[in-house]
Order: C-alpha cells, then sequence, then structure tokens
C-alpha cells in the first residue's frame, strides 16, 4: 500500500487540553463502534466507528479540527492517521483512557442530556442526532413544536407524514372532507380502507402508526371566516402550512399569519405544476396578498378537481413544503422567502421568481387591523 506522506501527525492530548480544544473550533469524532456509543459518549461527538472510516473519511475532512477519540487511544490513534492520509489538516487524539471522562461524569447517552431525550426518542432519530445542525437540542425543539396543516389531501399527505416522521410533536390537521376513491391516486395519508372516512381520522390513524408519540389535533371542519379563529386559538403553533385548494381560505390563512405573526409555508399545484413559498414572518418580508393581490377569477384557478393533476407532483411539493417547515422550526438555512418555486414536472425544472413586499398590501402594510 502506498502511503501518502503525513504532513503532521496527530497531537496527543490529555483529556483537559482535549476538552478545551472542543470547546472552541473542535469538532468530537468518536471511533468506538455503535454499541459502546451508544451506551455513553462526550456531549456532541458523532460516532464514525474505525471499521467503516476508511469509506467516510472524506466526510470528515472539511470539518476543520478534528478531535478523536476511542476507549483507550490505540484506535483514535489509528483513525487520525486515516484522516490526515485523507487530507485533513488538524487532528488531535485523546491519548488517556476515556475512563477518565466516565468518571467524571462526562459520558452521556448520544443525543445528549437525557433530559431533552429518551433513549427510544435517541434511537428513532439518530439520523437527525448524526447533523449537528439539529441534534438533541434541534430534536427537542421539533418534539416540542406544533404545527398547524391545512387541508389533509395531495399536499397536506407528504406533509404531515414527513413532519410526523421527523418528530413534530404536535401536528393540528384540518380538513372536512372524506376520503374518496378518487383521493387515493395521490393522498398517501388514506388508503382504500379508509374510503369514507373522515380524512382527518384516517390522517390520525396513519400518523400515528407511523409515529405514536407524535399528537394529532383532528379538526373536522372547514377553515373559513366562522371557524379559523377558534382552530388557530386551539395551540400557540410555530407554523402553518397551506394545503388548501381554493383562494377564499388562503387568503383567510395568509392574514392570520400575518397578524399573529406565524410563518406560512405554501405550496400549490397545477396539472404538472407546483409552486412552493415560505412566508417567513419577519420584518419587511412580503405576505401572500403582496404577491397575489386579489384572488384570480374562478375559471381562471380551477383546483385540482376540475384541473387534474398528475400523481407524485404533490409528493414533491409536499415534501419540500415539509423541509421548509423544519427548516423554519431549526431555525437553520435559508427559508424560501420573498422567492417563489415553480416546479416544472413535465420537463423538470426548478424556477425560482423573486416578490418583495407591496407598500399599500391590504394585508400586511397595517399590521394588527382590528378584524369585523
Ligand atoms: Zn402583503
Amino acid at each position: 500500500m502506498i502511503r501518502t506522506p503525513m504532513t503532521e501527525p496527530p497531537s496527543q492530548l490529555n483529556l483537559r487540553a482535549f476538552l478545551t480544544l472542543a470547546a472552541g473550533p473542535g469538532r468530537l469524532v468518536d471511533v468506538r463502534e455503535a454499541h459502546e456509543w451508544s451506551a455513553g459518549t462526550l456531549d456532541g461527538a458523532q460516532n464514525y466507528p474505525l471499521s467503516t472510516l476508511s469509506s467516510r473519511a472524506s466526510e470528515l475532512t472539511g470539518w476543520g479540527t478534528l478531535l478523536v477519540f476511542c476507549e483507550s487511544g490505540n484506535r483514535a490513534q489509528s483513525a487520525a492517521e486515516s484522516l490526515l492520509r485523507a487530507g485533513a489538516e488538524d487532528v488531535h487524539v485523546l491519548a488517556s483512557p476515556l475512563a477518565e471522562a466516565r468518571r467524571a461524569g462526562l459520558l452521556r447517552r448520544p443525543g445528549g442530556d437525557p433530559a431533552l431525550l429518551g433513549p427510544e426518542e435517541a434511537h428513532r432519530y439518530a439520523r437527525h442526532l448524526r447533523l449537528p445542525e439539529v441534534g438533541a437540542k434541534g430534536q427537542r425543539r421539533l418534539l416540542d413544536a406544533k404545527v398547524l396543516v391545512l387541508g389533509a389531501g395531495g399536499l397536506g399527505s407528504p406533509v404531515a407524514l414527513y413532519l410526523a416522521a421527523a418528530g413534530v410533536g404536535t401536528l393540528g390537521i384540518v380538513d372536512d372532507d372524506e376520503v374518496d376513491l378518487s383521493n387515493l391516486q395521490r393522498q398517501i395519508l388514506h388508503s382504500s380502507e379508509s374510503e369514507g372516512q373522515k380524512k382527518t381520522f384516517s390522517a390520525k390513524a396513519r400518523i400515528t402508526a407511523l409515529n405514536p408519540g407524535v399528537h394529532v389535533i383532528p379538526f373536522c371542519e372547514r377553515f373559513d371566516a366562522r371557524s379559523a379563529e377558534r382552530i388557530l386559538d386551539t395551540e400557540t403553533w410555530d407554523v402553518y402550512v397551506d394545503g388548501l385548494d381554493n383562494f377564499a381560505t388562503r387568503y383567510l390563512l395568509n392574514e392570520a399569519s400575518v397578524r399573529r405573526n406565524v410563518p406560512m409555508v405554501h405550496a400549490s399545484l397545477d396539472r404538472f405544476e407546483g409552486r412552493l413559498i415560505t412566508f417567513a414572518r419577519d420584518e419587511g418580508a412580503p405576505c401572500y396578498r403582496c404577491l397575489y393581490p386579489s384572488p384570480p377569477p374562478p375559471a381562471l384557478a380551477p383546483n385540482c378537481a376540475e384541473a387534474g393533476v398528475l400523481g407524485a407532483l404533490p409528493g414533491i411539493l409536499g415534501s419540500a413544503q415539509a423541509l421548509e417547515t423544519l427548516k423554519l422550526l431549526l431555525d437553520i438555512g435559508e427559508p424560501l422567502r420573498g422567492r417563489m418555486a415553480v416546479f416544472d414536472g413535465l420537463h423538470f425544472e426548478w424556477s425560482i421568481f423573486r416578490f418583495s413586499k407591496r407598500a399599500n398590501c391590504e394585508s400586511c402594510s397595517f399590521p394588527a387591523l382590528p378584524k369585523d
């Protein structure tokens, strides 16, 4: 085997020096096997077992300062040498036995503080815990989050399933409809057995089967001027997800989003095309009415039942809505704010259009207008 010469050997640190670097720019890498890691590791450590490191080293080389540890220091030394050969530049090894950290009470179940996540939660959301941008704190945020999904149809189906799978703790589902055989071509929350059932109950059963830890609040009613305030007041919702199929209710939701300062993730579908916008309620951010000051005539805005929609298209837009919602809840990345993503499914093209707040927008230029 040809070895590339190493620039610097990995430095050997005692526990104190190792943890000091970890508190700064260093990223902790636990190279023990997964079962050792899950029994307890240093706070914030990512698990890259030595046995799999050769195929995954490239994931780590861009991380900057790497702090590698194992039980005795031997595996960490081998791992550090592999990382340096793979191109990592600043690698340090914990030279003292991990038992010292264990005695000092510094090892915790991965996912961090048991006060944040129980063992089953740490297992279920293990792929989230591997992402430093989520981790135990982020997962706790998701578990504590409350999202209102308006519509349990084509868009609401993937939205609700992915939010439930990701561990969003409370999901409100608003829909007054019953499952019809013609829905099942795209509405994957429901099944042939649930034909004729209220969609909210069918949705609750499916979500609970996927993740029993999610609290589902069904609102088996139309979202309209009479019901809106009561539904919105039921919980302190963190995000509204718009899977509605008509303009009147969408404007109603937009008003609520502006007035209550709750972000809204919008999507709509038309035959082979989908549109997605995130209305994060920041200072100066445009609202839905800034983009569409008035609803189009009904003849120009047919719903799915009238115009048709290709199956799988709602899955793409609804999954994107779920992704935007998770980003908002975790406060990571850049939401699709002031931008509209238009997806042309026939030619597989995403186009992004920018738009701004309208100075005289009826909905957002005069906040907190009293409602009549
Ligand atoms: Zn506006």
